[in-house]
């Protein structure tokens, strides 16, 4: 049994989604989950259908909206034919479900909202999905993940209740597969509380429900198309002298990930390593390039990895009364950390002070500097960005970090960090 993971751009237009069905059609031979996220930008665009109906403007959400199933009703008329009837059934089930949604008041909080109407990104792409695929004779089972993927209701940043995931899945998914090597149709990044209020578990979250499907079926691999050849080195967006690189290990992809690299959700690589399922990241594009294995083995000779994250923030801390950093406010910290779900990007403490990078996240960023501001005198720096380079040596170190006003330097033999304006 395979797991195949499809990204947005992979399915972001008649063109895309006609290719995705070749690639299935060539690896039909064996079961299949195929995992889709949101047709392109659909999850931008309903975000902004959740900011504007929290705002209380009706209108303006309802016409972000109408963009969102214009775009979905085009395509479903350009691909389909048999199943057009069918298909246009199924979407207008779900938008009648949010426009009633977009009726109401807000009355609960922000991040339930969003997931409520967010989660529709998914539904509307593996529904056309799976018609399209069923209207070329790949037969298929199109599946509500929500009935399966339990969650906690940490909207917007959900979490895998990993038992009740595993029951639902087994029972839910197993059989349909076992039944004459059915392929089952469904959507990444999103779930369901017990309440069967959606979630979602956070953006780009599709590699991990890949991931938690191909763990919980004990699948022999699993597949990202993406649009890039595979892993690289480094954003050939930024650097055009990036290389592809063809073999990485799990602990290299977890770093990478650590780091901000975008290849990968950096949740993606535990559930396959611990049953040891091997990663493909491939091309959509060129589908017959092997792309990038991710497993066990270690590799030696990586080039440089180069990551960038902007949109990071400096939050220095120094102790009102001079005391050094001990452990009693560093232990206050973490819990702050936990309490308000902050993963900062960088950590470093000092004699009486503690500096903690993060993403720019203003709401969070408040809480943490007002919570904090009962032990520490708080500065915050906006508008930063941090470089890592594993596998640095000191000639890409002084081309990458040179003419840069650089705000903080970590380093370790392997991984070095800049912190710059
Ligand atoms: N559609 C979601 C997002 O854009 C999830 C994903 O693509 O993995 O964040
Ligand atoms: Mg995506």
């Amino acid at each position: 049994m395979k797991v195949f993971k499809f990204g947005g751009a992979s399915v972001n237009s008649i063109e895309r989604v006609n290719n995705l069905v070749d690639i299935v059609e060539a690896n039909q031979s064996s079961p299949m989950v195929i995992i889709v996220s949101a047709m392109g930008k659909t999850t931008n665009a309903l975000e902004k259908v959740a900011e504007a109906f929290y705002r209380g403007n009706k209108e303006e959400a309802l016409q972000h909206f109408n963009l969102v199933k214009q775009m979905h009703l085009n395509t479903c008329k350009y691909l389909l034919v048999f199943r057009y009837n069918a298909c246009l059934a199924q979407l207008s089930d779900f938008f009648t479900e949010i426009e009633w949604l977009l009726h109401d008041k807000p009355v609960r909080s922000y991040d339930y909202y969003y997931d409520q109407i967010v989660c529709l990104g998914e539904l509307l792409s593996s529904c056309i999905i799976s018609h399209s695929l069923n209207e070329n004779g790949i037969i298929n089972e199109w599946i509500d993940v929500r009935d399966s993927m339990r969650t906690d209701n940490n909207f917007r940043d959900a979490d895998v209740n990993w038992n009740v995931t595993t029951e639902k899945i087994r029972a839910n998914v197993l059989n349909l597969i076992n039944d004459n090597n059915k392929i089952v149709v469904t959507q990444g990044f999103i779930g369901a509380t017990e309440d069967n209020e959606s979630t979602t578990l956070g953006r780009e979250g599709s590699d991990y429900s890949a991931a938690i499907f191909a763990n919980i079926l004990d699948a022999e691999s699993l597949s990202i198309w993406k649009d890039v050849d595979g892993v690289m080195n480094a954003d050939p967006k930024t650097y055009p002298e990036a290389v592809l690189i063809p073999e990485l290990s799990y602990t290299e992809v977890i770093e990478m990930a650590y780091y901000g690299a975008q290849v990968i959700h950096p949740k993606t690589i535990k559930p396959l390593q611990n049953k040891q399922i091997p990663l493909l990241v491939k091309s959509f594009l060129n589908s017959d390039q092997p792309g990038t294995i991710i497993h066990q083995k270690k590799n030696k000779g990586l080039p440089p990895i180069i990551v960038i994250k902007n949109n990071q923030v400096l939050i220095e801390l120094n102790t009102q009364d001079f005391s050094f950093v001990g452990e009693e406010p560093l232990i206050e910290l973490y819990r702050l950390f936990k309490q308000l779900h902050i993963k900062p990007s960088l950590i470093q403490t000092a004699a009486i002070s503690v500096y903690v990078c993060m993403d720019d996240k203003p709401e969070k960023i408040e809480q943490l500097a007002l919570a904090a501001s009962a032990q520490f005198d708080v500065q915050i720096q906006k508008g930063l960005s941090l470089l890592t380079i594993r596998h640095y040596n000191e000639e890409v170190l002084a081309t990458l970090s040179e003419r840069k006003d650089k705000v903080l330097q970590q380093q370790s033999a392997e991984t070095v960090q800049v912190l710059f304006r």
